[in-house]
């Protein structure tokens, strides 16, 4: 390891217990255990060397939101399928995925996370079936601020989505995603994640995520604690861990 990269990671590696002790610490005043919130490193617009040195901090789940762009890292780092690759991690597919990208994804990714359409879902389970992937766990981005420019199913759209999901032999519906306005007073955010759990339990109830606890994907750099407070089990960390992004 050059001087530069050993630095790099000790920053980074400071960061990353910093946030885990504040994870951990909502977690316990939720009423929660620490290790029911999965910490997703987003490392989009990063380089795979910052993914490395997250990698050797003990992350072992990264968020990239562009297909095209997480190839090259995850041909890179590695994916932990299945049991084997206990050192690679897992990936987390957060932005809008486009429906002729779907085999794609696939290939790649883990956990899809931005679900909004029906046609997504027959594209993947198809794409599922082709690849011979046996599950392909997703969430269903709910948009809840009713911003028709942004990605996200309706609240009213969910009961066809939900429909559509239960009868794949491939795809399995997860849990429920969130990317709520930005506002800068984080507080005002909650209605958002509170509204999403709520939604969570709902369906919970009427078995759409079967086995499963159903996940809660929610929650930023600026806004995680606010939303373990609120029940998240997947919290969506970039800026806080890898610093500012580059504009685009
Ligand atoms: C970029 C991104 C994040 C991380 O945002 P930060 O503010 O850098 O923590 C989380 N979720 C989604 C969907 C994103 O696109």
């Amino acid at each position: 390891m050059t001087e530069t990269v050993r630095q790099t990671g000790d920053a980074l590696g400071a960061r990353l217990d910093e946030i885990r002790g504040r994870i951990a610490e909502c977690a316990r005043r939720a009423g929660r255990v620490p290790e029911d919130v999965t910490l997703i490193a987003v490392s989009k617009t990063h380089a795979a060397e910052a993914v490395q040195s997250a990698l050797a901090a003990g992350v072992a789940d990264f968020g990239e939101n562009r297909v095209q762009e997480a190839e090259g890292k995850i041909e890179t780092i590695g994916r932990a399928v299945g049991t084997g690759g206990a050192s690679a991690p897992r990936w987390h597919l957060i932005g809008h995925l486009q429906s002729n990208k779907a085999r794609r994804a696939v290939k790649l990714f883990d956990v899809i996370h931005t679900i909004d359409s029906a046609e997504l879902i027959e594209r993947l389970e198809r794409a599922c079936a082709e690849d011979g992937r046996a599950e392909l766990p997703v969430l269903l981005q709910v948009d809840l601020a009713g911003e028709t420019s942004k990605a996200g199913a309706t609240v009213d759209a969910l009961p066809e989505l939900i429909e559509r999901a239960a009868v794949c032999k491939h795809v399995r519906l997860a849990g429920l995603m969130t990317l709520p306005p930005f506002y800068e007073e984080a507080e005002q955010v909650r209605p958002f994640f509170r509204r999403l759990r709520e939604l969570r339990d709902e369906w919970q109830g009427r078995g759409a995520f079967g086995e499963g606890r159903g996940e809660l994907s929610m929650g930023m750099s600026h806004d995680f604690e606010l939303a373990i407070a609120e029940g998240a089990t997947m919290v969506r960390v970039g800026t806080a861990i890898f610093g500012a992004r580059p504009a685009r």
